[in-house]
């Protein structure tokens, strides 16, 4: 009872962290409402520790294809709703998608990113043969790994996806609190939402969940929603700041503070040391990706094609053409903090371990 009521310390905290011993909800709490300089600093050199030690100060780079902008959902937070005449939509053909997968493999990611909005062509109408074809493709004709993001999909197509070749899939729930889920994902199911990321493990694809902050949310909200991911069994977290999208029902609401951002990372550092955290170049660009790299991610995702008319997400063409979104245009930020590109047969071999990881639970729980 005693131990209950004592006021958590930081230090005794940190340590823990480090012994990899587990952290209870109102430590991680405790931990997202730090804001001196002395503490800030030492939650981020804790977070750099953990990833060093378990990545040897090694980062993985995503590639970030979003294929299609159109959508059939009515998300608050996004400019892609489905009703928003604001936003450049484009649907992009199988050859330019394939194009743009080469540009990024020649350039030196480890990942493609397939990414799209619920477009009512692939829901609907068209089905998901063609991104299957493509899957295979990529597997076949390159080393790379394969992330999807379809938004919400049957078991029996994650199922198709894995036997494709997919690595990944990531369907972001943004939040673990169920009425503003309700507010931020208008009409969508939050535990359908869930059930597909767990109906992905079952199937062999490793999962990305991700919250979005600066929409309302408390640090308690963000603290419980952190033990949920916990045991959701993500592979890769991330943490995303808002970015007010113009025509959608959020527009007015301001971006949040980017400390909330890298403290939220630190903390997913402490409680997934080894798993993915990305450095999102969606946010804030170059210039936001050491900050995010100090706070202890080390995936850097959205790198782009300049030149080839593919947007991002929160920031549609923010550095893109610039040619800031690329291998290359990251590189002087990685050497600058003393980190280094993983090679491809590094990234692999992670995931071919994680995915042994998901057998043996599957296993285990039979
Ligand atoms: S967040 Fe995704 S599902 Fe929601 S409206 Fe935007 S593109 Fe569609």
């Amino acid at each position: 009872m005693k131990e209950l009521n004592q006021k958590p310390n930081l230090d005794v905290i940190l340590d823990k962290a480090l012994k990899r011993q587990n952290l209870s909800c109102k430590e991680i709490l405790f931990l997202l409402t730090l804001s001196t300089e002395n503490d800030l600093r030492k939650l981020f050199a804790v977070a750099r520790s953990l990833r060093d030690r378990n990545f040897n100060r090694k980062i993985f780079l995503y590639g970030f294809v979003y294929f299609s902008t159109w959508c059939r959902n009515a998300c608050t937070f996004c400019g892609y709703r489905s009703s928003n005449s604001q936003m450049p939509r484009y649907r992009r053909t199988e050859e330019e998608i394939w194009d743009a997968v080469l540009r990024l493999q020649e350039s030196g990611v480890h990942l493609v990113d397939l990414t799209m909005g619920e477009d009512p062509y692939y829901h609907r109408k068209q089905g998901f043969d063609p991104l299957l074809n493509l899957v295979r493709q990529i597997k076949r004709e390159t080393d790379l790994s394969v992330m999807i993001s379809p938004g919400l999909i049957s078991k029996q197509l994650l199922e198709q996806f894995s036997s494709a070749g997919a690595d990944w899939y990531a369907c972001y729930q943004e939040t673990y609190n169920k009425s503003l889920f309700r507010r931020l994902r208008v009409g969508q199911s939050f535990q359908q939402r869930l059930v597909s990321k767990l109906q992905a493990a079952q199937v062999g694809l490793l999962v990305e969940e991700g919250l979005l902050l600066g929409v309302g949310e408390s640090l308690e909200n963000i603290a419980s929603a952190m033990q949920r991911m916990q045991i959701l069994g993500a592979q890769q977290v991330r943490a995303m700041s808002f970015i007010p999208q113009p025509g959608s029902p959020l527009e007015s609401l301001p971006s949040p503070d980017r400390q909330r951002e890298l403290i939220t990372i630190a903390v997913f550092r402490l409680l997934f040391p080894d798993k993915l955290i990305p450095a999102s170049l969606d946010i804030d660009g170059i210039s936001g990706l050491a900050d995010r790299l100090a706070a202890g991610a080390n995936v850097i995702t959205s790198l782009i094609p300049p030149n080839a008319g593919f947007a991002g997400v929160a920031q549609h063409s923010k550095d893109i053409n610039e040619g800031y979104r690329t291998v290359a245009g990251i590189m002087p930020v990685i050497r600058s903090l003393g980190l280094e590109i993983a090679t491809i047969e590094e990234y692999s071999h992670w995931i071919s371990e994680q995915k042994d990881m998901l057998i043996s639970v599957k296993q285990g729980s039979r």
